[in-house]
């Protein structure tokens, strides 16, 4: 059976690590401490850095593909590791329009994907004559390295755009400016590609942020007419298809009046995705890996009208065992997921799935979950300390 090499330790290669277990399929994972999220589960841990060419090229040694569970690993480093005869899914090529949002940008605006106005900003004037082009709020961000809403302001005016610009560039960040979006909501399209080009779409799904970190996802997206939602899917498809991505590709969306509109894009399996682990006949980390060995992809249906996902933000007090408690205690039919992380204030720390027909009900227990773990008092304020 082949041997799939994840460069990261974190959640994603944590859960990746359990479909693999089903598949039958070897997982080694690259991370940087024994405690990472992964490292605790995988009986083939190699301690070393993603930004260390020599690390990796020892890791790859006797693996069939390698892979990634984040976008960080310098694009020199992988196209290194292309040119020694690793095969590397996503490949190099692809990853960089998940690496390099200005990239990616451009790239997707000559394929015609609706994208929002952009440019690229080398100076506070670049970001004012685009303010007085498409109109203020604008919305400035650094090309890579953001995630979780780090790296990306809102700048309401010229003088905003002073203050902060500079400052910015100052620390050598790259930057582009995008209109601000109008948007009603935002949406997730998940597919898989493999290398001889099968492809395999799941639902649109909805995702709820609050401070620019994904907290609820429901699947699928609630009210979506069936022709935004095939577009949303072809949309995803071809994007893989030009771009030529193996493995998952998830696009992040924004759903305004007049049809969608694509934020940005990742390569690995993603936040919007953690449902099909109790929703859809294949999770998204078994589809991962059936895609990048080239292996005839999985059911995406999902296995119950509504899905929805919870993400545990961590709260103020760390000692969560009782709180752990309480939520199976309250809710035996909801599937909890914890990612073995310490917990710190806002950190992901876990998430919870539940399944069924009654929507709303299922939206309050994802929430009562979400809250309970991270403050009883959010939920019981009688009880507040
Ligand atoms: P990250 O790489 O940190 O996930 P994103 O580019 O996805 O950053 O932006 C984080 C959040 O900021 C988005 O989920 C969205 O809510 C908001 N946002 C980003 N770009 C725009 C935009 N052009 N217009 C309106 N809101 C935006």
């Amino acid at each position: 059976m082949p041997v799939v090499g994840m460069v990261g330790g974190g959640q994603l290669a944590r859960m990746t690590q359990q479909a693999a277990i089903a598949l039958g399929v070897r997982l080694r994972v690259l991370a940087g401490d024994p405690e990472e999220s992964a490292a605790q589960v995988c009986s083939d841990v190699r301690i070393g850095s993603h930004t260390s060419l020599e690390d990796l090229m020892s890791f790859a040694e006797g693996c069939d593909v390698v892979t990634w569970d984040h976008e960080h690993v310098p694009g020199e480093h992988i196209r290194a590791l292309e040119a020694a005869g690793v095969v590397c899914r996503p490949g190099s090529a692809a990853l960089l329009h998940a690496q390099d949002k200005l990239v990616m940008r451009e790239r997707l605006s000559a394929l015609g994907a609706p994208c929002p106005a952009y440019t690229a900003v080398h100076s506070t004037d670049d970001v004012t004559a685009f303010g007085e082009k498409h109109g203020w709020p604008v919305v400035l961000k650094a090309t890579r390295g953001g995630y979780d809403g780090r790296g990306v302001w809102v700048v309401g005016s010229p003088d905003e755009a002073a203050a902060l610009v500079d400052r910015v560039i100052a620390t050598g960040t790259a930057l582009m400016v995008e209109e601000k979006v109008a948007f009603r909501r935002e949406l997730a399209a998940l597919v898989a590609r493999s290398p001889h080009g099968q492809g395999a779409a799941y639902p649109v799904v909805e995702t709820v942020q609050q401070d620019g970190i994904c907290v609820e996802v429901v699947a699928p997206a609630e009210g979506l007419d069936d022709e935004t939602a095939a577009f949303a899917q072809k949309l995803a498809l071809g994007i893989a298809e030009e771009l030529d991505v193996t493995g998952l590709l998830a696009v992040e969306l924004f759903e305004t009046a007049d049809g969608v509109v694509v934020n940005e894009l990742a390569m690995r399996p993603h936040n919007s995705g953690h449902w099909t682990t109790d929703g859809a006949r294949t999770t998204q980390f078994e589809q991962h890996l059936r895609a990048i060995l080239d292996l005839p992809l999985g059911d995406t249906d999902a296995n119950a009208p509504w899905t929805v996902m919870g993400n545990l933000l961590g709260g103020d007090d760390p000692d969560i065992f009782e709180r752990y408690e309480h939520v199976m205690a309250h809710d035996p039919g909801m599937k909890i997921h914890f990612y073995g992380k310490g917990v710190r204030p806002g950190r992901k720390i876990g998430h919870v799935n539940v399944s069924g027909d009654d929507l709303s009900r299922l939206r309050a227990r994802a929430e009562h979950a979400a809250l309970y773990l991270r403050d009883p008092g959010l939920v019981y304020p009688e009880e507040r300390k």
